[in-house]
Order: C-alpha cells, then sequence, then structure tokens
C-alpha cells in the first residue's frame, strides 16, 4: 500500500532546495512549502479541526490551494474541493452534505460561504487574496509551530470531491490516501523516464478537479518537479508561458489544446522544452491531436479517467498509442467492455474501427474498471453505491457509464457517454462521431452535437458550430456537408452557429444547456 503524503514528504527530504510552486515570480522551496502545510496543519489543530474533520477548499490554482491541501492531509483531514465558479446554491450541498468544519476561500468568495453558514457545521473561514470580516487571513491562520503529520490508514479517506457522475444531484466522492497515491504514480510513469524532478508542470487545469489535483498538482509533488498554478485559462498568456518559462509536461483537455491551435499566431510559438503533452477529461478529436503535432512536433496522447478512478485509468504513452483511442489500462489497472449481462463484449481486431462499416453496437458495451484507483464509495449514498459496482469472482467493478469497444492489442476506444446517446427514428447515434467529423471541416473551430425533441423521429440531430473568423459556410452548407459523409439518419438535420461553447471548467461542454434541459447533469 501506498500513501501521498509519505511519498511527498519523501520528495522534500531528497529535494529541499528545489522549487515545488513557482507563481507571478515567486518560488516556492520543497522545504518552505512543506513547513507552510505543517503551519497550516497546526492552525487546524489549535481551533480543534483533526483527524476525519472535513476542510473545504473553494480556490481558483494558487500556491494557497497546494498549501491548505497537504495542509489538510498533513493534518488528517478530508479535503472537500469546490469550484471557484459555483455560486452560494451549488456550495451548500456539498458544504452541507460532507459537514465541512472550515472552508479556505477566495476573499471574493467568502459572501457565498457567509450565504450559507447556517445551513452548514462550518466554522472556520479562511481568506486569500484579501483581508475580510469574518474571515481569517491565509497568512494570520498559519500557526508558529509546524504540526507532525497525522499517520492516516492507507485505506482512508484523502478527499472528498463532488461529481454528478451518470445522474441527478453531485455525489461525495471518497478517495482514500492510497488510491492517490497509486494513481499518482502509476500516472508520474507515463512519460518517457518518468516525471522528474526537473520537470516544470503547467497547472492550467482546476485544481478543485481530480484531474489538475492528481495528475498535475499531486504528480509535480511527488516527483520534485515544480507546479506552475494557473488560475485562469487564456491560450496568448499559457502559450507565452509555456515558452518563457520552459515548461517540460502539459496535461489538458481538448478544449485548450483546440483554443491553442486556433490562435492566429499559433505557428509562432516554439514549446523547446515541452517534451509531453496529455489530453484527457473528453474525447480529443483527431483533427486537433493531428495539427497540434504538426503544429509544434510533441506527441500528444491521449488519456481517459473519471473522479471516481482518482482519476485516470487508461493513456496513451509516446511509443504504445493509437490515434482516437484512449490508450491502454494503466498498469495495476483492469479494464473491459461488458454487456448488459455483464458479459464480455469480443475484441475487434485492431481499432479503431471505422463506425460506419462496423455494426457499432455489437462491438460496443460499458466500459468497467477494478483496481486500486477506484473510489471507496460515495459517501451516504448507498443506492448509488449499488448501481455503480458490480461484484465478480471477488472483484469490484466500477460502472464508468461510458460506452466503448476494444482491441486485440488491449488498446480501447470511448464512443460516447451513453446517457449522451440520441435515439432518433430509432437509430442511435453516438454525437462523438458527428463531432470529429465537423472537426474535419477548415471553417469550423468548435463543435458539439445533442439530441434534441422531434415529433416524428423521438430526437433530432443538432450541430452547434463556432466557426472560424473567415469561415464562409453557411448552417446549410455544413448540413450538406455531414449527408455526404454520413449515413443519412446521423446527419444534423438542425445547424446552429454560436459564438462559443458552453463548457466546464474541465472543457467538458454543457450538452443539456445546449438540449435546454434543467441543469441536472453539471459537472457532467
Ligand atoms: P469527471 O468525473 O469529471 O472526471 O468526468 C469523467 C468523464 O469524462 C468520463 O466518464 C468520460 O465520459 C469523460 N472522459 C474523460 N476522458 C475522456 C476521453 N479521453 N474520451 C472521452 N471521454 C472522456
Amino acid at each position: 500500500m501506498t500513501n501521498l503524503v509519505r511519498d511527498v514528504g519523501g520528495t522534500v527530504d531528497a529535494n529541499p532546495d528545489s522549487a515545488a510552486i513557482a507563481y507571478d515570480g515567486a518560488e516556492l522551496s520543497y522545504e518552505e512549502f512543506w513547513t507552510r502545510a505543517g503551519q497550516f496543519a497546526q492552525a487546524l489543530e489549535d481551533r480543534g479541526i483533526g483527524e476525519g474533520d472535513r476542510v473545504g477548499i473553494y480556490l481558483p490554482n494558487l500556491p494557497q490551494f497546494v498549501t491548505a491541501f497537504y495542509g489538510t492531509l498533513r493534518a488528517g483531514g478530508i479535503i472537500v474541493p469546490m469550484n471557484p465558479q459555483y455560486k452560494a446554491r451549488e456550495i451548500r450541498h456539498m458544504l452541507g452534505d460532507s459537514g465541512a468544519k472550515a472552508v479556505v476561500a477566495l476573499a471574493d468568495l467568502v459572501p457565498n460561504v457567509l450565504e450559507v453558514q447556517d445551513d452548514t457545521d462550518v466554522e472556520q473561514i479562511v481568506s486569500v487574496g484579501a483581508d475580510v470580516d469574518s474571515a481569517t487571513a491565509f497568512d494570520e491562520f498559519l500557526a508558529e509551530e509546524t504540526k507532525e503529520t497525522v499517520d492516516r490508514a492507507d485505506d482512508d479517506v484523502a478527499v472528498q470531491p463532488y461529481t454528478s457522475g451518470t445522474t441527478g444531484t453531485p455525489k461525495g466522492v471518497l478517495l482514500t490516501h492510497h488510491n492517490l497515491a497509486f494513481t499518482t504514480r502509476a500516472n508520474a510513469s507515463v512519460p518517457p523516464g518518468g516525471f522528474q524532478a526537473s520537470d516544470r508542470l503547467i497547472g492550467t487545469l482546476p485544481l478543485f478537479h481530480i484531474y489538475g489535483m492528481s495528475v498535475v498538482m499531486n504528480g509535480a509533488m511527488y516527483s520534485g518537479g515544480t507546479y506552475y498554478p494557473v488560475p485562469e485559462w487564456d491560450a496568448p498568456t499559457v502559450m507565452d508561458q509555456l515558452e518563457n518559462d520552459d515548461i517540460t509536461i502539459m496535461f489538458a483537455v481538448p478544449a485548450m489544446f483546440n483554443d491553442m491551435i486556433n490562435q492566429p499566431d499559433a505557428e509562432s510559438y516554439e514549446f523547446e522544452a515541452l517534451r509531453f503533452a496529455n489530453s484527457g477529461g473528453s474525447s480529443l478529436p483527431v483533427e486537433v491531436l493531428n495539427r497540434f503535432e504538426s503544429l509544434w512536433g510533441v506527441q500528444l496522447n491521449e488519456g481517459y479517467g473519471l473522479t471516481e478512478t482518482s482519476p485516470v485509468t487508461h493513456a496513451n504513452t509516446n511509443d504504445a498509442r493509437r490515434k482516437g483511442s484512449i490508450g491502454r489500462p494503466l498498469e495495476g489497472v483492469e479494464a473491459k467492455i461488458v454487456d448488459e449481462d455483464f458479459d464480455e463484449v469480443p475484441r475487434v481486431e485492431e481499432g479503431p474501427i471505422d463506425e460506419e462499416e462496423a455494426a457499432i453496437h455489437e462491438i460496443t458495451g460499458e466500459l468497467v474498471i477494478h483496481g486500486p484507483n477506484v473510489m471507496k464509495e460515495y459517501y451516504g449514498l448507498p443506492e448509488a453505491n449499488e448501481e455503480a459496482f458490480t461484484d465478480e469472482d471477488g472483484k469490484r467493478w466500477f460502472h464508468t457509464g461510458d460506452i466503448g469497444y476494444w482491441d486485440e492489442d488491449n488498446f480501447f476506444y470511448v464512443v460516447d457517454r451513453e446517457k449522451h446517446m440520441i435515439v432518433t427514428g430509432g437509430y442511435n447515434v453516438y454525437p462523438r462521431e458527428v463531432e470529429e467529423l465537423l472537426f474535419e471541416h477548415e471553417d469550423v473551430a468548435d463543435a458539439a452535437v445533442v439530441g434534441v425533441p422531434d415529433e416524428r423521429r423521438g430526437e433530432t440531430v443538432k450541430a452547434f458550430v463556432v466557426t472560424t473568423p473567415d469561415a464562409e459556410a453557411t448552417p446549410e452548407d455544413i448540413k450538406q456537408y455531414c449527408l455526404t459523409n454520413l449515413a443519412e439518419y446521423k446527419h444534423p438535420r438542425k445547424v446552429e452557429f454560436v459564438q462559443e461553447l458552453p463548457r466546464t471548467t474541465t472543457g467538458k461542454v454543457q450538452k443539456f444547456e445546449l438540449r435546454g434541459d434543467d441543469a441536472d447533469d453539471v459537472g457532467e
């Protein structure tokens, strides 16, 4: 068994003087970072907050996030990360449900915490960025003493992020110290030679989300590399930073890579130090991958995961990858594709397959996962836990809710989320296939496809398209283009041009919004 805090403590001992965090022209060494985390832990203890207690972190990517995160772990506490874009209504559920006793919030967000405080157990509010009434400023909060790390059991819970998963209100996902340590180690071995102490990792992925937290922040702290928090995504600023700070590793979501390749001066950038790039969080259109690689000469590998799996389960690597695939399971993680009776669906010989030619419905099924990265359970939700797992021969398999297939070389392919499938006139359409085609059109900068209600067909396919600045195509042209390249039932009968697509900060298109539904799947 492994334990993240022990792992990072070892890194601190080995690299006390290296830069752990670089932000706004200043650096924090490993020793300084660890001391501050210990002072944060002591401050929690001084206020009676310790083992098993929840601490909310309601911050954008800032050095204080990293300190509060490791400080809470050192105190034996459990972190409840919250999206800084959330309003009072959204944090009420997370704080109430988790029973958090303290919250570290950006000063501007403290009013939201105050608004819900009476409905929660929150006693302490720590503010970052400015002094505000009813909160203690972060630096004042830190104790003078540094607390020794509380040694938690490896299967004790370390973080409790909220995700809506496949249904309903956000659920608290209980991830243990071992879950986090396993995934951090396994993922850090994906680039050639693994993450190194000399690596500089760009922190564009939000830290409240498991992808930025586990893969980038914990990955950096585990390997002794330097973490560069980026509080807000802005493609030109990040591209300048990739050049100027000699960033070596970039993990991001497809929307970020797509934004980069669409910058008018994209060709003038050279990312000389960049040695590894990985995309996850939603499907990476092959067109975006190809353009990225031809512009910057760095291989862009796709990976896959979910909050419930800490998150990474699959990744392509520099020497084992198939475009359009999510890669192979990480070492130590098992995955398979099953039908409704939980029987394995046969593998295809070699993917990706042409969905048009293959009888897609015979080769696809649900992707299920077993491994040390799989969460303990959803917090206090026996029914959701019942639905999420299938026990078979002593193994507990987690249902991802994603539809995919696998090939004989153990590469996996995600076709789409089960719930995104469109049923039109009795035919099933996976939006992803139509989206891939749209990305191939030279006038399309971004695209998303959803099913909208239709009296005759039940649902009909609708495409939302963001065009490039000098585009000439009309919505009718796009429709015709799809009709020429896809089976008739799959083509979008409706095409709407929009300025931009509604996305979560982790790059997922908020399809409920495009469909005009209630926000029942926020954070999907
Ligand atoms: P989250 O819990 O927010 O990390 O979201 C997990 C979901 O993101 C998965 O169930 C997938 O639907 C989606 N996802 C993540 N990575 C990929 C990928 N490479 N391709 C397709 N979908 C992905």
